[in-house]
């Protein structure tokens, strides 16, 4: 297969979209359709309404970044680039049936005491039982839709979105409610078709189960787990992603498009931050000491002490890293 740019034409609106050889799931930029790199339409196409349109979501980042630099003493920074993102998922309902058989083994100990409570004799015997399970769970879940899918902060993004499809109705997709044009958002492709991601999920279930009756029993026999597709569908998930530049760094944020939350930010560490944690990591060295060497703490406090002590740690590797490091991680 040549890696040159290829393009699709939409069996829709016949418009063109730019098209990478790892695509099998293609979103046209121009009408929303998405379809496979057979033509095949995709009917059950959902989404989200985006929170936000990007101007709501510039003036809401502008905010974030000011409040969040306050105090670090800057007071300009660049280039803010927000682009909205619609990050394709493979949303499945999934009935599962599990089955396990295996063995236990636990001990038990018997103690025989005299009329006075004095222990007479101890035995302890080791006993096997058999143990066998059902488990039968309808599951949502949901999987991205790409493989080497790099994007800021996705880590943190994919929790939210298992409990967002978990407990908000998808909606039919609906270009209208992007509240934006067409051309100023970019969606983002699948490289999974629906088969390898219904497999992927299969295997997933699998091994969640294996894993569930391996912790039930001292050695597993058997497991066997059935999994039936109910429904499956196509969602574009909203989300923000906004770029901007202090000194010659680039930072990103990024927004869950969804319910407008920050998520996952880069916030460059100045000066200032770094004379203010080199200031605070000196006093807590010197409470330190002085804590641990000079006055020590009686030994009925040790609770207080070790709170102290892992108090210190976690002070110290912070401001350590808002010393050494150039930029932070914040939501
Ligand atoms: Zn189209």
């Amino acid at each position: 297969m040549s890696v040159t740019a290829m393009e699709s034409s939409c069996p829709t609106c016949s418009a063109t979209s730019p098209v990478n050889p790892e695509d099998v799931v293609i979103a046209c930029n121009y009408c929303g359709t998405v379809y496979t790199i057979g033509k095949e339409k995709i009917a059950d196409h959902n989404f989200y309404q985006p929170k936000y349109s990007l101007a709501e979501a510039e003036k809401k980042i502008y905010k974030f970044i000011k409040r969040k630099t306050r105090f670090r003493g800057f007071n300009s920074y660049g280039g803010l680039k927000i682009r909205k993102t619609l990050v394709p998922y493979w949303v499945f309902l999934a009935e599962v049936k599990s089955f396990y058989n295996g063995y236990g083994r636990y001990t038990r100990t018997e103690t025989k005491r005299d009329k006075d409570g004095n222990v007479v004799s101890q035995k302890t015997t080791t006993y096997y039982e058999r143990r066998t399970g059902n488990f039968e769970d309808e599951k949502v879940d949901a999987l991205i839709c790409r493989l080497g899918a790099r994007i800021f902060g996705l880590d943190k993004l994919e929790k939210r979105i298992e409990t967002m499809i978990r407990t908000k109705p998808l909606q039919p997709f609906n270009q209208k409610e992007l509240l934006d044009d067409m051309d100023k958002i970019s969606f983002l492709s699948g490289e999974i078709t629906s088969y390898e991601a219904k497999e992927m999920l299969e295997t997933k279930i699998q091994d969640e189960y294996r894993l569930k009756a391996e912790k039930a029993c001292t050695e597993l026999f058997d497991c066997r787990t059935h999994v039936n597709v109910k429904n499956m569908v196509f969602l574009h998930y909203p989300i923000f992603i906004a770029e901007y530049t202090f000194g010659a760094e680039k930072y990103r944020v990024l927004v869950d498009g969804v319910s407008g939350d920050v998520i996952d930010a880069e916030i460059p560490i100045t000066t200032r931050l770094r004379v203010a944690s080199f200031i605070m990591l000196l006093l807590l060295f010197i409470v330190n000491i002085n804590y641990t060497f000079i006055q020590p703490i009686e030994n009925d406090n040790v609770t207080a002490m070790m709170l102290f002590t892992f108090f210190a740690l976690f002070a110290g590797y912070k401001l350590t890293n808002l010393l050494f490091g150039t930029v932070s991680r914040g939501s």
